[in-house]
């Protein structure tokens, strides 16, 4: 199969259909617990035509409030180190392994991450980055379909498949976790200074055209069907933060 660089599907398109995912995990409630129990879906923001992408784990508290991800302490260490490399979050993004948050910001579940899973393929297949950057262990093992742990992996990029899109999967440790930890801050500022170099190198050979295989996050429900679907009053409406197109 010839290889191509980008989809037929022009940057509007993609961007239409990434609002329909939008609405798709608006409305989802395959996990009964966090459907019942969140008061926003945390969709992911930042640049819908971003060259890299971050990956974390799930909201917490203040990410499930504001409906934004990584908001919190850890939020505001990942801008910092984004900005020592000259980048600032509209340059990106930023999206989570988990879509709602589990109460008491437990770790996420593995038929949680099962469930979610294909929201976030179908994200990196209309976003197309050349670069995912993921975030600790959760998001490293699910992307990477292996359990080896981000202790070892940390740092150390490589190419590969995700969905029907081809990148250069880039773990590093989670930022919560270098928050009090200096040690753990110097590896992460270490392994961060290295994206740039990575987003400079060609985009990965793709194999496969976006419209080869049916869209993966396909769900019998209709938006707004189950009681859980509505956003509180006051939601961010998460449409206007893929600007940047
Ligand atoms: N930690 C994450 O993994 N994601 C967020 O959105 C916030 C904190």
């Amino acid at each position: 199969m010839a290889p191509f660089e980008e989809s037929r599907l022009s940057v509007a398109e993609r961007r239409e259909s990434l609002k329909e995912l939008l609405a798709q995990t608006r409305a989802c409630v395959r996990c009964a617990e966090l459907a019942a129990t969140r008061r926003t879906v945390v969709f992911g923001a930042g640049n819908a035509d971003a060259d890299l992408m971050f990956v974390g784990e799930a909201p917490g508290a203040s990410e499930d409030e504001q409906g934004l991800p990584f908001v919190g302490a850890a939020g505001k260490l990942l801008e910092k180190l984004l900005g020592e490399i000259g980048l600032q979050r509209a340059d990106v993004f930023i999206a989570n392994t988990l879509k709602c948050r589990p109460p008491g910001n437990r770790d996420p579940q593995p038929v949680e991450i099962d469930n979610c899973r294909e929201y976030l393929y179908r994200q990196v297949e209309l976003i197309q980055p050349r670069v995912i950057c993921t975030l600790g262990n959760f998001s490293t093992k699910l992307l990477r379909g292996d359990p080896t742990g981000i202790t070892r992996l940390h740092g150390q990029p490589e190419v590969l498949a995700i969905g029907r899109r081809t990148v250069r999967l880039y773990p590093i440790f989670h930022p919560a976790a270098a928050l009090y930890t200096p040690r753990m801050l110097e590896t992460l500022r270490e392994d961060f200074s290295r994206l740039p170099e990575l987003l400079a190198l060609p985009a990965p050979e793709q194999t496969q055209w976006l419209e080869d295989v049916p869209e993966a996050a396909e769900d019998d429900e209709e938006p707004g069907a189950g009681g859980a679907a509505a956003e509180p009053a006051g939601a961010v409406d998460q449409l206007g933060l893929f600007e940047g197109l």
